[in-house]
């Protein structure tokens, strides 16, 4: 089973409407590539303009964030029908820094997972371990864990289409990139997981990211791993590097 490759970049809390705009302008002709899908995620508020300055190219626009119900009294938040509304195809749900500084826990990822399948928005759902974790030897208790709540009453056909990023914490905007090694033990770790919770088929065709750290010299070794299908990229998705990582096969 080929699966295509995806690479995202998560712009964070970063770029104004205006900058996001000359940002898909500088990237639009550095991030062609047939053989990945590229997605940008971007701010909320960065939306609306991202996605019609990337009408066109082989840019989808994506969100870091929704929640899980549909509508009301829940000031500050963004439905999955607005987002669906506006364009956007994917969403990061679960974001280490969501569940760090925004309580986000296992629980309200598979919320979310569920909400977003329902209206068709591909999950971009993260996992990943702390430092301590790793050093104490529990990264795939870990990820397992996460992974088999994230998928509480999702279907197989719908576990086939959601993207599931690992990222280890440590690794994440701090420049330190996980080994080929590790990386490739999670991810591998994650597909046998997701055979356990469905099927062959469906761990076959579920797309694993990588992230944290990743840049244009450290993604074509991680990207040619059997088990890693992308990346999911923070820092790096800001700049002309971006393109270099997004023809990481070239
Ligand atoms: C991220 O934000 O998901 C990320 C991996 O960031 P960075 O690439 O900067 O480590």
């Amino acid at each position: 089973m080929s699966r295509k490759k995806i690479i995202a970049g998560n712009w964070k809390m970063n770029m104004t409407p205006s900058e996001a705009v000359k940002l898909i302008e500088t990237l639009k002709p550095l991030v062609k590539n047939e053989e990945v899908d590229v997605v940008f995620c971007v701010p909320a508020i960065d939306i609306i303009p991202a996605v019609e300055a990337a009408k066109g190219t082989n840019i989808c626009i994506g969100a870091e964030n929704m929640y899980f119900e549909e509508k009301g009294a829940y000031t500050g938040e963004i439905s999955p029908g607005m987002l669906v509304d506006a364009g956007v195809k994917y969403v990061i749900i679960g974001h280490s820094e969501r569940r760090e500084y925004f309580a986000e826990t296992d629980e309200t990822v598979n919320k979310k997972v569920l909400k977003a399948l329902e209206h068709n928005l591909t999950p971009i759902i993260c996992c990943g371990e702390s430092l301590t974790q790793r050093e104490q030897g529990i990264t795939i208790d870990w990820i397992r864990q996460q992974i088999k709540i994230a998928f509480l009453n999702v279907t197989a056909d719908q576990a086939k289409t959601t993207v599931i990023a690992y990222e280890p914490i440590w690794a994440i905007g701090t420049g330190k990139v996980a080994t080929t090694e590790q990386a490739q033990e999670v991810c591998g770790a994650i597909r046998a997981c997701i055979g356990e919770i469905y099927d062959q088929a469906t761990a076959a065709a579920i797309r694993i990211q990588y992230g944290g750290s990743v840049s244009a010299s450290s993604a074509p070794e991680l990207f040619a791993q059997p088990d890693i299908d992308g990346g999911l990229v923070g820092g790096a998705s800001l700049k002309p590097d971006f393109g270099a990582i997004v023809n990481y096969n070239k």
